[in-house]
């Protein structure tokens, strides 16, 4: 429970074992006793004290651990929304965190960030991004932004100092100087996709190529974490899947996993589908016999992609190879497997690797954007930077300038959560799940 009646209604269903009043425990501490309803035991249980403002929520604070289960949990619910409590919304914790101050808006997101984390790296991201570095990063820039208007009001306030060349050209130069910061940004967001989302890889090959015979040898050698959720387009299953730290997002592998039953459906249109929305097709062809028109098919789609080209079967005899006719220009990405004894796996994984970049993702020492939100808002101060510059350079009247500036401030704001409405507020904190 949070909030100024929190420890009213806790004395009224918690008695501790030494039956201490309420101003005498200290935050921070943990005293064991009872839930009790009218004199009858509910159940013994430990209940941690947070004082206001050092909690979560900057409010008073308590956490009743009792056994759980659900008959008993749900009684010691019921009795604190009867004594005057009432259920929190999802996310309303860290909501009331940030409405209070305690955290801005980043962090608070970052907090969802962590609980979603499909892989190391990403909750590394999101731990980083709760520590402030971000927001560190936005004020900084904030501030040069400041400095600018400052500037710029002086000149407006005091025209009679003919200062406004200089001021121009130092406003040009400080303007320069935030943009490239905000552009270093965005580009993070090129890894933090990569970081978040993984790397959406689709799979694709014509019946029996070994498609699923690759899938397993990737999922059973590596051990890898598979995470199976609904995709982005209707009767598709997404999988997440991090091999090594490598994040990838399998697309549509249920139709390719049954591939037995469902060998119509995977046609040529279906791949072209796929192929679409994929940031790297793995296009697997079965060495051991002719290319078919399907084949060809494939090597039309992958052309205008990032794309893995594996030969498998290579342990039955050669019938195509590298130096195939239709792989002309391609060699460079082409990889020899043998799916069934496993061979090759490794070097498709260095494969991606490289193909990524993904030794390059370093989070110790820089900031990585993963948060679409933040990279709209920071290309859309970088594009109000540049109208910026655009009306110095036409020489127009400083106010539009100054108009032109206060719009990337606001950009930022709405970053950090000073300038947001409470609809997106609202929004980012519906995504959180209950008592969080
Ligand atoms: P899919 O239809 O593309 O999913 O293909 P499967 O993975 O189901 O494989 C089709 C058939 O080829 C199966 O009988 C596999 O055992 C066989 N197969 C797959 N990979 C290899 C391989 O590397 N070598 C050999 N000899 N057979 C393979």
């Amino acid at each position: 429970m949070s909030g100024e009646k929190a420890f009213q209604i806790l004395e009224k269903i918690f008695e501790p074992k030494h039956k201490e009043k309420i101003e005498k425990i200290k935050g921070y501490t943990i005293k064991y006793g009872t839930i009790k309803e009218e004199n009858q035991i509910i159940d013994e249980v430990l209940v941690s004290y947070f004082k206001a403002p050092k909690s979560y929520t900057t409010e008073n604070m308590c956490e009743i651990n009792s056994h759980g289960g659900i008959v008993i949990v749900r009684k010691i619910l019921d009795l604190c929304l009867k004594n005057g409590a009432e259920l929190a919304e999802p996310g309303e914790f860290t909501k009331r965190a940030f409405l209070n101050g305690r955290i801005d808006l980043l962090q608070a997101e970052s907090v969802i960030d962590i609980i979603d984390a499909k892989s190391e790296k990403e909750a590394k991201a999101g731990i980083k991004q709760l520590e402030g570095s971000l927001s560190k990063e936005i004020k900084e820039i904030k501030q040069e932004i400041m400095d600018v208007i400052v500037k710029l009001e002086v000149t407006i306030d005091y025209p009679e100092y003919d200062v406004e060349e200089v001021t121009k050209e130092e406003l040009t130069t400080m303007l320069k100087k935030a943009k490239t910061k905000l552009k270093t940004l965005e580009k993070s967001f090129d890894d933090g996709k990569i970081i978040k989302e993984g790397i959406r890889t689709a799979i694709i090959g014509k019946p029996n190529a070994g498609k699923s015979s690759l899938l397993n040898a990737i999922l059973k050698e590596n051990r890898a974490i598979v995470t199976e959720y609904e995709g982005t387009t209707r009767d598709t299953i997404e999988e997440f899947i991090t091999i090594d730290g490598i994040p990838l997002k399998l697309i549509d592998t249920a139709g390719i996993r049954n591939a037995k039953d469902e060998v119509e459906k995977i046609g040529i249109e279906k791949s072209k589908e796929i192929a679409k929305t994929a940031d790297l097709i793995i296009a697997i062809f079965d060495s051991s016999s002719e290319l078919t028109d399907e084949d060809k098919e494939i090597l039309k789609i992958i052309k205008e992609k990032k794309s893995i080209i594996l030969l498998n079967k290579t342990d039955l005899k050669p019938v195509i190879t590298a130096q195939n006719e239709e792989f002309k220009n391609l060699e460079q990405n082409i990889i020899k497997i043998s799916a069934l004894k496993r061979e090759g796996i490794e070097e498709v994984k260095e494969k991606i690797i490289k193909m990524f970049k993904l030794k390059e993702i370093e989070l110790d020492n820089e900031i990585v954007i993963t948060n679409l939100r933040h990279k709209n808002l920071i290309s859309k101060a970088i594009k109000n930077i540049e109208k910026a510059e655009e009306t110095i350079k036409n020489q127009m009247p400083i106010d539009i300038v100054s108009i032109n500036i206060k719009d990337i401030l606001e950009n930022l704001n709405t970053i950090t959560g000073e300038e947001v409405s409470e609809e997106i507020i609202n929004e980012i904190f519906s995504k959180f799940c209950l008592g969080k």
